[in-house]
């Protein structure tokens, strides 16, 4: 069995205990508008550019057999019409102006990559985290990874938006030790607005899955979108009802993805957008602690 995966991150500190192995695949069920990794959105392999670290060595230009390069004044233009995300050019473009993001990989291989930190997982506390893009969109592929690491003794996690059909969740509990999921919004139309879903049948699973594991609730942090001490209020009333919570955590806007929208060729809506300065932080931080636990802010 095959996965198609954009990243794995090892020594990760944010995405859960300790020192963890992050398995980022590609493949997501919503499209919030603001997010930072949209390389993970489709679960196709998809080609990003990065044009200032182009050299003009013309090696795409003579690799691409679909024509989807051509010669402008010494530059190489792409035309993505033409583009069928072979790969060939950023396998032969050495400046790293051309990358393709997904890889297909193998349980084994992924194992291979995560076994070598086991050390670290076992003094740390840390282990292996299924990421995205959606730790559900490839749902068959991520059970049977959870079963592999739970098999060495590597403690397992996912990150994920509780979209997908319950039995999809189900299949992956036996192997799972902790959920970390989000809570984007209180309110359905909202959700719908920003992210293309409502969240009725997601604040239900999310419901029945922190009835089963330890859980962490995480809110991404919006300008424009539930950055509002009422919003997070909002949310915090839904986090309190909630069984086995071992942390509220506040994910403040990270800019960082803004390169990825270009090198993809995308519009990027929240572009030049900045996280909540300290103090509107700390103001977020106290509206979080109404949920009556442990709150982070990162
Ligand atoms: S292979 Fe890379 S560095 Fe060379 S011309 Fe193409 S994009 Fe530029
Ligand atoms: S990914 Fe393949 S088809 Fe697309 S530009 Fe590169 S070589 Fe051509």
């Amino acid at each position: 069995m095959k996965g198609i995966i954009t990243e794995i991150m090892r020594f990760s500190l944010k995405d859960g205990p300790g020192i963890r192995t992050t398995v980022f695949l590609k493949g997501c069920n919503m499209a919030c508008k603001w997010c930072h990794n949209p390389e993970t959105l489709a679960l196709a392999p998809q080609l990003m550019r990065y044009p200032d670290r182009c050299i003009g060595c013309g090696a795409c230009l003579a690799v691409c057999e679909h024509g989807a390069f051509s010669e402008n004044d010494g530059v190489a233009a792409y035309d993505p019409i033409n583009c069928v995300s072979c790969g060939a050019c950023a396998d032969s473009c050495f400046s790293g102006a051309l990358v393709m993001s997904g890889l297909e990989m193998s349980i084994e291989d992924v194992m291979a990559e995560v076994l070598q930190d086991a050390d670290y997982y076992r003094n740390s506390g840390g282990g292996l985290t299924i990421s995205g893009g959606e730790a559900a969109s490839q749902p068959e592929f991520t059970t049977a990874l959870l079963r592999a690491a739970k098999a060495a003794g590597i403690p397992t996690a996912i990150e994920t938006n509780m979209l997908a059909e319950w039995p999809v969740y189900e299949s992956m509990l036996p192997h799972l030790d902790l959920v970390m999921l989000d809570i984007k919004l209180s309110c359905d139309a909202a959700h719908k607005k920003w992210t293309g879903v409502g969240n009725k049948a997601i604040l239900e699973n999310v419901r029945r899955i922190s009835e089963t594991k330890p859980t962490i609730v995480r809110t991404p942090v919006i300008p424009g979108v539930n950055d509002t001490e009422d919003e997070i209020r909002n949310i915090a009333g839904i986090v309190r009802g909630l069984k086995n919570i071992v942390s509220f955590e506040l994910l403040l806007y990270n800019p960082l993805g803004e390169s990825k929208y270009e090198a993809l060729g995308l519009e990027h809506l929240f572009k030049g957008a900045k996280p909540a300065a300290e103090g509107q932080a700390e103001r977020l931080r106290a509206a979080a602690e109404t949920a009556g636990f442990p709150v982070k802010v990162m």
